[in-house]
């Protein structure tokens, strides 16, 4: 390895001991960049990877609110503004009880070279709260996401940070988080957040962009290697958000989706999570209970595998994690190398430990996509948001469709091309990690030294 990049990973190593995740993020788009490193001695000179690492900003504060009985209660919120060299930091808020400040960092850093990879003018960040949605009334969500705001909204703005939606941040709650950010500023300056209601200024497709980006993507994987889309069996862990875009347009385009996980177990449909009344029950029973797909099966009279996970079945042609960080491990990876499953498509940001990723990138048999491109449509239409916000227009469906499916085709290819250029042949994690890091890059040194 470059002894540059070597020195970089053990300065975070020690310097973060205490950020786990972002470690790992580091470790693992830094080690596939050491060839374009050798190739560019500027990079050392300018000291560009010590500034990749270390973010723009980050901040912490106090989110107080009181629940329906009168209680009150106090969590922490975060902000990690990471590299804005390319646009304004633009990243998701992720309310859960694990959040924390490696959590936040690994998500910021990651999105900085997935905003990259979707070719458009946006910079990396992401933010949260240990808050569990979990149980909480409408009413708590909406004074939890007020009080939020109310902290955030002095360090965001559509050219400044661009807030959107993770895990436990849908619809409902960018709709309050906006409300208040509009009250606060006493203006209607609606690019300050993307995933918002169609009703003031959100994009068609946004909901499902990034499971539709994410088969997009994979088509393209699969007519590199002379194969067909049509008739794949697929299991999905997860089915949340994303996890449902990738089941409706697998199902549009003649796959389908035969297993999903929860963190209760997994179903195991033979038929097909493909119909219209399959597709709608999943979103009640998740509305209803985030934590249980059981109901799936009693439903729709399939099987069920109680507090298992899916990984080593044969009897699909692709895996996609699509749930959360570290879901597959490396005893996990051992199972998914002897199941002969010759896809494995990433979904969710950072799903695969780094040791289980080096394990499945190892055998030569399996074809590996890494979720910084995969998922890379989402965060690609919240870009396109931002452009129908500040034009005062909206795009229709079609429009941002055919926007979305050129943006994968692009990056598939970019990170073909540039694992293809420093002689890694198809190699999609590091030609991903390549073609994001370049650009970033580039625009840091042509900015000067800060
Ligand atoms: N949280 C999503 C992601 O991981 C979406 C971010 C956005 O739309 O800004 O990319």
């Amino acid at each position: 390895m470059n002894a540059y990049v070597a020195q970089v990973i053990d300065n975070v190593s020690k310097k973060n001991a205490n950020e786990p995740e972002f470690v790992q993020t580091v470790k693992e788009v830094f080690s596939s960049i050491s060839p374009v490193v050798d190739k560019h001695p500027e990079y050392e000179k300018a000291d560009i990877l010590n500034r990749m690492v270390t973010p723009e900003r980050t901040f912490t504060f106090r989110v107080v609110w009181t629940d329906d009985e009168g209680k009150v209660h106090t969590n922490t919120g975060y902000r990690c503004q990471f590299n804005g060299a390319i646009g304004p930091y633009k990243g998701g808020l992720r309310f859960q009880p694990n959040v924390n400040l490696s959590i936040i960092k690994f998500l910021g850093f990651e999105q900085t070279f997935k905003n990259s990879l979707t070719g458009l003018p946006i910079g990396g960040g992401k933010g949260g709260a240990d808050f569990d949605p979990a149980g909480k009334s409408d009413a708590e969500i909406m004074r939890f996401c007020q009080s939020y705001m109310s902290a955030l909204y002095r360090y965001i703005g559509p050219d400044i940070d661009v807030p959107a939606g993770d895990m436990g941040v849908g619809g409902r709650e960018i709709g309050y988080l906006f409300g208040q950010y509009r009250r606060l500023k006493g203006n209607f300056e609606n690019g300050v957040l993307t995933g918002k209601g169609l009703s003031y200024g959100g994009s068609l497709i946004r909901p499902e962009a990034t499971g539709f980006g994410a088969i997009y993507y994979l088509n393209e994987v699969l007519k590199h290697e002379n194969d067909s889309i049509v008739g794949k069996r697929i299991g999905v862990s997860g089915y949340g958000n994303v996890a449902w875009g990738i089941m409706k347009k697998a199902a549009e385009l003649g796959a389908k989706v035969t297993y999903m996980a929860g963190p209760d177990g997994y179903v195991h449909d033979e038929e097909g999570i493909t119909s219209e009344e399959k597709l709608n029950y999943i979103l009640e029973m998740r509305k209803n209970d985030p934590m249980h797909c059981e109901p799936y099966a009693d439903k729709f009279g399939c099987e069920f595998v109680p507090n298992e996970k899916f990984w080593g079945i044969k009897d699909v042609d692709i895996y996609m994690p699509a749930a959360t960080q570290n879901d597959v491990d490396i005893e996990s990876a051992k199972k998914i190398n002897e199941s002969g499953v010759k896809y494995y498509i990433e979904v969710a940001n950072m799903p695969t430990t780094n040791e289980a990723l080096d394990l499945l990138r190892a055998n030569k048999n399996i074809i590996v996509a890494p979720s910084k491109a995969v998922n890379a449509g989402g965060v690609g239409v919240s870009a396109l948001e931002m452009s129908q916000n500040s034009e005062r227009l909206s795009w229709s469906k079609e429009e941002v469709d055919k926007e979305l499916h050129r943006m994968m085709v692009n990056i598939h290819d970019a990170s073909a091309k540039a694992a293809e250029e420093y002689g890694l042949g198809y190699d999609l994690v590091a030609g991903g990690n390549i073609a994001g890091f370049l650009k970033v890059a580039t625009a840091m040194l042509e900015q000067g030294i800060f």
